[in-house]
């Protein structure tokens, strides 16, 4: 899962990002709203499945990058960060569209776990278990099932499989699926990207994964 985290404070910002890296997510970190503006204008492209959002920034306020994001139709989930001291200004972010908000520092624990519940919300998946093709997928435990039992499947491969329930029965476009596997924003190679899905495909079932040529690739559709 791809994410973009606008932080201008540099110690903080790269901790975040290691925890990130940490926990199976990729990241393009900004330190400006300037930067975060132009890049949220293309966030469908970019891959994003969620943002981290500061709300104190050197060239403006996070609130209003928010309030464009939302007033656009977006339903993007962002995550704000606050301080332990500003309840004012995290009450104003989740009233301006925010979908959760976590207090700086942050733990790495936590913050995957509000990660993958705003995006669950947003991908219509209430539980933690998703059942996909076949495929009980647990996002938790980072583990797929199928009939009950696990299979075992390399970081990468869980991520692709993953990224492609996320989008269930949708073609997921391959420079999408590159980019939200990527460490830290380098996008996968497309040569790598088919290696892992042919040993997914022998794992998992010869059906489970299919092409959609020239575009990319959809699961259970
Ligand atoms: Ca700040």
């Amino acid at each position: 899962m791809h994410l973009l985290l606008v932080e201008d404070d540099l110690d903080l910002g790269a901790e975040i990002q290691r925890a990130l890296q940490g926990r199976g997510f990729s990241s393009v970190w900004l330190r400006c709203a300037r930067d975060a503006r132009a890049h949220l204008a293309q966030a469908e492209d970019a891959a994003i499945a969620c943002v981290l959002l500061d709300l104190g920034l050197p060239d403006g306020e996070g609130l209003d990058l928010l309030t464009e994001l939302r007033a656009r139709g977006s339903d993007l989930p962002v995550i704000v960060l606050t301080a332990r001291d500003a309840l004012h200004s995290r009450e104003a972010g989740l009233d301006a569209g925010a979908d959760d908000y976590l207090i700086k520092p942050v733990e790495p624990a936590e913050l995957a776990s509000r990660i993958r519940a705003v995006t669950r919300r947003v991908g219509g998946h209430s539980s933690q278990v998703w059942s996909v093709a076949g495929l009980q997928i647990d996002t938790g435990r980072r583990e797929v099932q199928i009939d009950g039992d696990v299979i075992g499947l390399s970081p990468k491969e869980f991520m692709i499989v993953a990224e492609l329930a996320r989008h269930a029965g949708r073609v997921l476009p391959k420079h999408r699926l590159a980019r939200s596997l990527a460490p830290l924003g380098e996008p996968l190679e497309f040569n790598a990207l088919e290696v892992h899905v042919h040993n997914l495909r022998r794992k998992l079932g010869a059906d489970t994964i299919r092409t959609v040529r020239g575009v990319g690739y959809v699961l259970g559709g």
